[in-house]
This record gives C-alpha cells, structure tokens and sequence, in this order.
C-alpha cells in the first residue's frame, strides 16, 4: 500500500498536486483505461470521425480535453519486468490462442479439436559445453551437479574441474553457468540461437515428410488428408539459449466451411510422438561462419527432446494413465511468452557473468560479421547485433500455424472495439492507434472514417508522483 510518506519529498509534492486538482477524476479514467500500465506512451493530438458519404463530423476528440492535454496508451510491453499489467494481458491472450487450439469449443474453434491427435512437445539446443545445474529430487541418481566420473579428477585444458559435487538450489546463481568459461562454446551457442528459428521451420517440413512416409503417402497427397497445425512458444533456460515449446495437432485439409476438419486418416497421438520425435532428431542446418576465420556448422537440435500426448478426455485418460491436460499446457506455455533473456538476467541477484559475456558476443561478433560483409539485407546474419538484448535471439517468442485457432490480432481486435466503445461513450473520441499491441482503435468500421493527427509526446507517466500513483492503484486492484 502506498502512503505519501513512502515518497521522495519532490514526488510527493506531485502525487498531492495529482490527488488535489480538478480533474483527477478524468485522470484516474485514463489510469484505468490504460490498464493502470506502468509505461504508458504519450500522445498529443485529435482526431475527428467523418461520414464518408456526407462528409459531416459525427465526433471529434482531442487530447487538450484531457489533463495536461496528454492521452495515454498501453504501452503493449510483454515482458513482465517491464509492464505487469501489459504482460498480464499478453499472457491471457496468448493462453486463449493455445487454449482454443488444444481444447475446442471456444474462440470460433469447434470442441472437437479435442478429439485431434494433440502431442505438447519440448525441442531444446544441444549443449555447448557443461553447465552448472540444479537436478530435481526424486529423479534418477543422484542431485549433484555433475559428479565425477570414471576418470577421476580430470581438468580441463585451462585447468579448471571437470567436475561439481554441490547440489545447487534453484535459485543457486551458478546454475546454467559454464564450469569453465574458456571451454564453453560461445560463439557455437550464439550461431545455434541465430538459426534456431529456421531449425523450427524445418522441423516442420521433416514432420510432414516424416507423417507421409508413416502413411504411405507422397507429400502432396498426405497434406490433403492430413496437415500439422502447431502453437509454440521459445523460452530461455538458464544458460541462456532458447528452447521451444510446441502443441502440435493434426487436422484434415481446411476449406471454406470447415477451418478445422479432423485428418482424413487415422494417426494415434502416440504415433503422432514418434514422429515428432523422429523429425526433431533428423532435422539440421548448415550454419554460415560468421567470418573468413570462423568455421561453419551443421547446427541440431540437442538430444534432450521431450513429446508427450495431451489429452482432455478423462476416459481416455484413465485408460491411458496420461495426465496432460491442455488447461495445464496451456498455462504453462502462455506464462513462458511474457519471459524474455532480460527477465532471466533480472531475476537473478547480481550481475550474471555468462549472460553478460553472450551479450557483449553478440555485438563483437556482429561487427565481424559486418566487416565479412555478411549482415547485408542478402546477408545470413542479417541485423544480428540488433538482437543483443535476446541474446542473438531474432525468432517470436509466442507463434503459431494459421489454422491452429483464432491469432492474438483477432483477440486484439475485439478488445479494441470494445475499448473503442467505451471511449465514444466516455467522451465521443476516437484516439490513435499506435504499434501492434497499443489497444486503441484505428478505422472506424466501413461506414465511417477517422481523420487524425497525432504525435508522440513521450513514454511513461508524466511525474513521478503520477506514476507512484498509477503503481498504487495498479497494486490496489491486484489485491481485490
Ligand atoms: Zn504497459
Ligand atoms: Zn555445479
Ligand atoms: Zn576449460
């Protein structure tokens, strides 16, 4: 709970002008219809909303009938280090797209879906060098890092232990740090992370290859009796490198009255693991080096892959012992699309030296790249130092086939109108659209037409102490 005391004594002067003038009831409704945003973007400007056919203005708002003439929008950020609030919304749509596709009977996606072979499935980076990790209980063998094995005490070439005998929490900092850092494969790591979205692109021709085989079919034949439809989600483990989460379905061939018709030949779910299992395994790629003293690789997936089927029928449960309900996938894949490689650093108590080191790797190598002439637009490495931040990371976070069940732009969509439905009713407006995820309307629907001029005026709350205010009521409706 925020009392005025808490504040610097600059700020609490702000927050008190706040609390006290005139139209702190108009600010408090633009707190609320940013969704109490912790970084709102600033915009100044009006637009009017005309009748095509007669050219009459129905409604004009303007941002100076606001106070400080300034109108708020979300700022859309989903991470969660970032914006609770935007991220929140992020990760509840993203719930609903995967939700919709594995379960059925909602979003416009029929309930039976949910008789689909459905496999929820992990397809992770091969290692680069040994990590320290923090082992389960209960799992086979032991909770040590990573015990020594036959050979002893062996170091390493830098003279470093091969070996860790500690059990390290979860939330041990050394966890996905490298045992030596001279023997960990940096530049490997950061070139897989590059490629990684192209590795998932081919993952998905090899499914489709690896299920015609499995049916005796030729390609073109299998995709008008059976298509993969996927959802997935990249999350970065410790050592920051992504994996990917993926739901994974099979439909029959889409038309006009039936989007997702079940596959026209019958493929079990656990069939369904074995081919995905089979892809993930087969599928490479050739990386480009990143310079003429570097060396190219034949990049894979790592061998930890993981396939199971999800199922939300209970019969068919109990028959089967599984326990993957698509709820629980469903969670859990939308609660990894709010992280990013920043919250991984953030989350941690002080500076992670190994994240810090791909960081750094990413802008050096970039500009090794550039001088080989490689970061072109034709260029492989395209804009790579761009993407220091993910950690050479370029792929979405959150993704997904078009046919696996209605996209976060419809799901946007809709809370736009209403948005937009309750601002004309508020106060007769229209205000901008700015970005993909800002949630305010943009065209009206067909019959009319929105003529604005607006201007970015800036990014968060105008003074501390409206932010210190905007946080408080932020807080104050998390508790109710
Ligand atoms: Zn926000
Ligand atoms: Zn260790
Ligand atoms: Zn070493």
């Amino acid at each position: 709970m925020l009392t005025l005391q808490d504040l610097s004594p600059s700020t609490r002067v702000q927050a008190i002008e706040r609390l006290t003038s005139p139209d702190l009831g108009r600010w408090l409704t633009q707190v609320q219809q940013v969704g109490r945003c912790t970084n709102p973007i600033r915009v100044v400007g009006s637009s009017e909303t005309i009748d095509p056919a007669t050219g009459v203005v129905l409604r004009s708002y303007s941002s100076a009938s606001e106070p400080d003439g300034i109108t708020y929008l979300r700022c859309g950020n989903r991470r969660r280090a970032v914006c609770e609030s935007c991220s929140h919304q992020y990760q509840g749509d993203v719930y609903h797209v995967i939700m919709a596709g594995a379960a059925g009977g909602m979003k416009n996606v029929p309930a039976d879906v949910a008789d689909h072979p459905l496999v929820f499935a992990t397809l992770t980076a091969p290692s680069f060098g040994p990590v320290h990790a923090a082992k389960k209980p209960g799992r086979r063998g032991t909770q040590r890092c990573r015990p020594r094995s036959g050979d002893g005490r062996k170091l390493c070439p830098h003279g470093r232990p091969t070996w860790c005998m500690a059990v390290h929490d979860h939330d041990d900092t050394l966890v996905g740090q490298p045992l030596c850092r001279e023997c960990y494969d940096y530049l490997g790591h950061l070139v897989w992370q590059w490629y990684a979205p192209e590795l998932w692109r081919r993952f998905t021709i090899a499914l489709g290859r690896a299920l015609a085989r499995h049916l005796n079919l030729s390609e073109t034949a299998c995709r008008r009796l059976v298509r993969v439809q996927f959802a997935k989600v990249a999350e970065f483990q410790r050592r920051g490198v992504i994996h990917f989460h993926a739901l994974i379905r099979l439909d029959g061939q889409p038309t006009e009255t039936d989007p997702f018709p079940p596959p026209a030949r019958t493929v079990s779910a656990s069939e369904l693991v074995d081919l995905v299992l089979q892809a993930a395994g087969d599928v490479s790629c050739e990386a480009s080096p990143v310079d003429v003293h570097d060396v190219g690789r034949v990049l894979s997936f790592g061998r930890q892959l993981d396939a199971r089927a999800v199922h939300g029928d209970a019969d068919r449960e109990a028959a089967t012992g599984v326990e993957l309900h698509p709820e629980t996938v469903a969670a859990y894949v939308a609660k990894y699309a709010t992280k990013a490689a920043a919250d991984l650093a953030d989350s941690q108590a002080g500076p992670n030296p190994h994240l810090a080191r791909l960081k750094r790797l990413v802008r050096r190598t970039a500009l090794r790249a550039g001088c080989a002439g490689l970061t072109g637009p034709d260029g492989p490495y395209k804009g790579w130092g761009r993407w220091a931040d993910m950690l050479g990371f370029r792929g979405h976070f959150a993704s997904k086939s078009r046919r696996y069940s209605t996209t976060l732009g419809r799901l946007r969509q809709a809370r736009r109108d209403h948005v937009r439905a309750r601002l004309n009713k508020l106060h007769g407006g229209e205000p901008v659209r700015v970005g993909d995820d800002a949630d305010l309307a943009e065209l009206e629907a067909d019959s009319t037409l929105v003529v604005g001029s607006w201007r970015f005026a800036g990014i968060g709350w105008l003074t501390a102490g409206d932010a210190a205010l905007a946080a408080a009521s932020a807080a104050r409706a998390r508790d109710d």
